[in-house]
């Protein structure tokens, strides 16, 4: 029996990224990291209760259908815009928008990114291909929960590749199993480490 799940959307029109390649990159790591047998040691079941297991959500979009924000470790699919050249000031992907985040200026669509998402919404309805997806990758979050103390989970990484998404998952569960008491969450356990984990993510 496996001490994890891996929740994932299925296919679906808003999907930007491709997540069965990196399910099959995280489920590695946790064979790598022997991550069953060893909670298996610690929690002494072989029948895991849900709040002893650890969970993690693939979305394919911000949306985050999968709910990343309240599991132990999560990505959202990410698809960043950038104003290309042919823009004909049409004004579909301002309307296409969900968070208000384009604009219209005399030189054509200006993107707000504090306001974007990367949901590549935009992307999809301009009809001359001015507006581009210029990256895509995954927003890595860790330490979400519900439970009896809900935490939502915090964003270790804001736009990372496979391996930098495989590479923080191994850091998550070393802390896990490490500094982990027997039930507890690791949304507990990255409250005393948070620092720690950030220091390190942001210099992977
Ligand atoms: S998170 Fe995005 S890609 Fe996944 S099911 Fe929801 S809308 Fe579709
Ligand atoms: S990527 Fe999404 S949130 Fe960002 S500007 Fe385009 S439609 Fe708006
Ligand atoms: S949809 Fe394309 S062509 Fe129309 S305003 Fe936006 S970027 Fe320009």
């Amino acid at each position: 029996m496996d001490f994890f799940t891996i929740k994932k959307c299925f296919n679906c029109p808003n999907r930007v990224v491709d997540l069965d390649k990196l399910e099959s990159t995280l489920r590695r790591v946790m064979a790598d990291r022997r991550f069953n047998a060893r909670l298996g040691a610690r929690v002494n079941t072989s029948r895991p209760m849900h709040h002893q297991m650890f969970h993690v959500a693939l979305a394919g979009c911000p949306n985050s259908c999968s709910q990343p924000q309240i599991k132990d470790f999560g990505v959202q699919g990410q698809a960043r815009p950038e104003v290309g050249t042919g823009c004909d000031k049409c004004g579909a992907c301002a309307a296409a928008c969900p968070e208000g985040a384009i604009t219209m200026d005399d030189a054509g669509a200006i993107i707000n990114r504090a306001a974007c998402l990367n949901c590549g919404q935009c992307a999809r309805a301009c009809p001359n291909g001015a507006m581009r997806v210029s990256q895509t990758g995954y927003r890595v979050l860790a330490g979400g929960k519900l439970g009896r103390h809900p935490r939502l989970a915090t964003e270790i990484l804001p736009l990372a590749g496979d391996e930098q998404v495989a590479g923080a998952l191994e850091r998550c569960v070393e802390l896990f199993l490490k500094e982990g008491r027997p039930g507890e969450r690791f949304g507990s356990v990255l409250e005393r480490n948070l620092n720690s984990l950030l220091s390190v993510s942001s210099n992977k």
